[in-house]
């Protein structure tokens, strides 16, 4: 199975479409899956510009809305976590995961789903240390403190996370790289400083990237680990030694101090620790590895897109539940937090069993009583589109209950709580909004026309690349708030698809890459 992962996507649906398609005929591939490591801005209408977090200047429409009215269709199955420049007002709705538009899947603020074989968890946001324990206070319309919390990623989505079992996961996403990754022992940390020199501090403190992350990737070792955010190319192989971080870790938060694990074993570590007959913590053996992988954002001759191949990964090419993972958020939807305050939050393995076979199973029935572990594509609209918006159709800016939402906790038999901080009480009944709040009658999926055939030649295309050498601040764009840098260009003469500088579909071709010989286990 081949699967096209991109870093940040910032909008640019038709331009990571028309790349795929590119590459496919390029590459004599055909890809199943194309997976968006978040800042995906599903812009639905004007409307949502008041929900993400991006200076004035910056907000623009983008692509999605063309999605999101069924003007186009998603010419593969999309898969995406959110970042931190997202419409989080409609993210919100489908806090569970759910589709945003037909063939486009939002993973959820935290979620795992299976996809032909491969099991692929996320985790959406940026870590952000004062807003890491703190409920899910903040809800629409946002405020501007809000507007800017809302994407920190909380410790209550972590613990749902830990239950995962170790190396149960093939894929793991995360908008933000787990922190360590850049200094961990396979990896060309050199060659990340020269195109990213405001790195060094950062990586020299161990302090570039999320500790929610790496925790997670300690804890679950997942076979492919992949993100965005920093807007730069960068593949390493994090080996897992035992759990010498985790007790670092343990012992830390213990001492009230942060959340921070230590970098991950490297093979030179191990090696050294076999020789000498260390024993720091015990058995010093190494676990598996993790193929990290992270991507730049959609420009021209920028490193924003990869295809890799899974072959082992033979089952249905289409979306499919995870019993598991639903049997968790069951296990812990009553432990959910909404307070602005800092939440207990137990996180250690003791208190992260994973959900137990019974629980499994009932999820397991519910599923097959409801038609099977397939996500039907249930896609409707909560939100006019931007046509409609246009044409004087008001856009509400309080939170909305999805039938999509509705559905998954009728599933599981669960009551709604999303708005329970809106003073709403807590369970307000199904519909209530739509009672109350009157002129948002979602559209069932049928409201969107099948359409013309799927758009792959792009509206807009980057080719003015003098434009980005007169980005004055490339720090404002990886380190916290990322700036678009808007050279779009529309008319005769654009191409076709930004073309990658550099695609690797195996082993093979990375090995020739002389450079880079890190990359060489990234291929596969
Ligand atoms: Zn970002
Ligand atoms: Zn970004």
């Amino acid at each position: 199975m081949k699967v096209a992962v991109q870093g940040c996507l910032h909008g640019d649906l038709d331009e990571i479409y028309a790349s795929v398609a590119h590459l496919e005929q390029h590459e004599n591939v055909r890809v199943d899956l194309v997976i968006s490591c978040g800042d995906f801005q599903a812009i639905r209408n004007a409307g949502d510009l008041n929900s993400i977090a991006v200076p004035d200047k910056y907000k623009e429409l983008k692509g999605f809305h063309r999605y999101y009215s069924g003007e186009k269709i998603a010419p593969y199955p999309t898969l995406f976590i959110g970042g931190n420049h997202e419409a989080s007002n409609y993210l919100w709705e489908l806090y569970y995961g759910g589709w945003v538009a037909p063939n486009i899947y939002y993973l959820g603020c935290s979620g795992v789903v299976r996809f032909g074989g491969l099991r692929i968890a996320g985790l959406s946001g940026i870590f952000d240390s004062q807003s890491y324990r703190l409920g899910h206070f903040e809800h629409p319309p946002y405020d501007r403190g809000s507007l800017r919390t809302v994407y920190h990623v909380r410790e209550y989505e972590v613990r749902k996370l830990l239950h995962l079992k170790e190396r149960s996961v093939d894929v793991f996403l995360s908008h933000d790289w787990p922190r360590g990754v850049a200094n961990c022992g396979c990896c060309n940390r050199a060659r990340l400083l020269r195109s990213k020199p405001y790195f060094r501090q950062e990586g020299d403190r161990d302090e570039l990237g999320s500790p929610a992350a790496a925790r997670l990737c300690n804890r679950i070792k997942p076979g492919h680990w992949f993100s965005a955010h920093f807007h730069v190319k960068f593949p390493a192989v994090i080996h897992h030694g035992n759990s010498i971080a985790e007790d670092t870790l343990t012992a830390r938060q213990r001492g009230g101090t942060s959340d921070v694990p230590d970098g991950w074993m490297t093979p030179e570590v191990l090696e050294r620790l076999g020789r000498e007959g260390g024993q720091p913590s015990g058995r010093v053996t190494d676990q598996g590895q993790t193929k990290f992988l992270a991507l730049d954002k959609c420009l021209p001759n920028r490193d924003f897109l990869q295809i890799l191949d899974f072959p082992e990964a033979a089952g249905p090419k289409v979306l499919e539940h995870d019993a598991e993972w639903l049997a968790i958020v069951k296990r812990l939807h009553g432990e959910m937090p909404m307070e602005r305050r800092p939440a207990a939050c137990a996180t250690d393995a003791a208190s992260c069993p994973g959900p137990t076979a019974e629980e499994v199973r009932w999820v397991a029935s519910r599923l097959e009583a409801a038609g099977g572990a397939a996500i039907k594509d249930s896609f409707c609209r909560t939100a006019p589109t931007q046509a409609e918006y246009e044409m004087g159709a008001r856009q509400v800016g309080h939170h909305v209950r999805n039938p999509q939402t509705l559905a998954l906790l009728e599933l599981l038999d669960l009551p709604y709580q999303l708005d329970r901080n809106e003073g709403m009480g807590f369970g307000g009944g199904r519909g209530h909004q739509h009672r109350q709040r009157g002129n948002q009658q979602p559209h069932r999926g049928g409201g969107w026309q099948p359409g013309p055939p799927a758009h792959l030649v792009p509206s807009a295309v980057y080719l003015n690349q003098a434009v980005m050498a007169q980005d004055q601040n490339p720090e404002a764009i990886d380190i916290d708030i990322d700036v678009g840098v808007d050279v779009g260009s529309e008319g005769p003469g654009a191409a076709p698809a930004l073309v990658p500088a550099q695609v690797y579909l195996n082993s093979q071709a990375a090995a020739h890459d002389q450079g880079n010989p890190e990359e060489i286990d990234l291929g596969l």
